[in-house]
């Protein structure tokens, strides 16, 4: 069977690596916000050319800290509309409520995906302060308009890149002033991953980043004082460590990632099968790539059969979840058809060429 995505495959050259890191941290005794957090915050943001890093738990809890660290500096406040994809992973959605904000889905591009800067302006209402924009499976939304829009309704930008590490160490935070803040994951299966739960929030707005390092420790800086209603989210030593180690092959991992794409976009010549958009000036990461075929179903079937694993990201919508009763009724025609007929493909950097092949060669065949 190729597997969808072989993680032991993936951190196996890290082993000695992640031992000896272990070992280092026994030997520091000191297990939360020390050195390799420190370090890691420190490269990362140099990684993704930005003032600040600030290491959180999970990327959900980036998400959320973000908000509520824009509510504490009072440029957002509870009940504020929010402009998301209604095409994105749940987490998106659920961190705007879970920072009392409420979010106002907008339709996506069926060609990118991602969401449709067309259909922003239309949901901006008086109570609009915010759009958070997803770069669903590595690529990047159109940035460029999107910015233009929030400048000229004065809106904060809000980038979930929980799978875009690397799309956009390059043109990230030019927008919107200083009004914007990146969440990353660091979930196991994510471009950049550790072993365990790991996120960060990178920005530029220095203001921000000190309420945020407090935030995320209980709301205080200095230890039983204070300053902010907080939480408990940090990215731990260990985690931090790990990081340490891959992050130097972060580039190189998404450029396998691009070599293997390139070959599915070029060698995959089937009628049933909508290979995914990708604009070449566009630095798209794959982390995933996501084909569209009518009978979705069958197409995974005889994957299978032949052996190769495939995923659906994702299989539910958002609005059509049992924990979203009052949108079920709601009507996004886009979302709904990419959520029918959308199936990922293995993409992942330690895939062998004889694999490649294979899954074209079984592709080409299908009907
Ligand atoms: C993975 C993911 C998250 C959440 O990250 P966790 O670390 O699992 O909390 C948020 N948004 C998107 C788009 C994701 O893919």
């Amino acid at each position: 069977m190729i597997s969808f995505l072989d993680l032991k495959k993936i951190n196996e050259p890290y082993e000695t690596a992640f031992q000896e890191k272990l070992k280092l941290v026994l030997t520091n005794g000191w297990y939360i916000l020390g050195k390799e957090v420190e370090t890691f915050e420190k490269a990362f943001a140099e990684y993704c050319n930005t003032k600040h890093c600030i290491g959180v738990g999970n990327g959900f809890d980036a998400l959320v800290l973000i908000f509520k660290g824009y509510i504490e500096l009072g440029k957002l406040k509870k009940g504020d509309e929010v402009i998301v994809p209604a095409n994105t992973y749940i987490a998106s959605i659920l961190a705007i409520l879970q920072a009392d904000l409420i979010p106002v889905l907008v339709e996506p591009k069926l060609e990118t995906y991602n969401i449709d800067p067309d259909l922003i302006q239309e949901k901006i209402t008086a109570k609009t302060k915010a759009i958070l924009v997803v770069h669903l499976y590595g690529q990047m939304c159109e940035m460029d308009k999107i910015s233009e829009i929030a400048k000229k309704n004065n809106l904060i930008v809000v980038e979930d890149a929980a799978q875009s590490h690397g799309a956009i160490n390059n043109q990230q935070l030019t927008i919107n002033n200083l009004n914007s803040a990146i969440a990353y994951s660091f979930y196991p299966g994510k471009n950049l991953g550790c072993l365990g739960d790991g996120g960060a929030i990178t920005t530029n707005d220095s203001e921000l980043a000190k309420v945020l390092f407090s935030l995320r420790n209980y709301g205080s800086e200095k230890k039983y004082h204070n300053e902010y209603i907080g939480v408990n989210s940090r990215l731990d030593e260990l985690q931090a460590g790990f990081l340490n180690l891959k992050l130097p092959n972060l580039d190189s991992d998404n450029e396998k990632r691009r070599k293997i794409a390139k070959r599915y976009l070029e060698e995959i010549k089937n009628d049933k099968i909508i290979l995914p958009f990708w604009d070449i000036s566009n630095n798209h990461v794959f982390h995933l790539f996501v084909i569209r075929t009518e009978n979705r179903d069958k197409l995974q079937e005889y994957l299978t059969q032949n052996n190769i694993q495939t995923v659906i990201h994702y299989p539910i919508p958002p609005h059509k979840q049992n924990a979203f009763s009052e949108w079920n009724a709601l009507s996004f025609p886009i979302t709904e058809k990419i959520h029918n007929e959308v199936l990922s493909l293995p993409i992942s950097p330690v895939l062998t060429d004889t694999e490649i092949d294979f899954i074209i060669e079984i592709l080409n065949q299908y009907n």
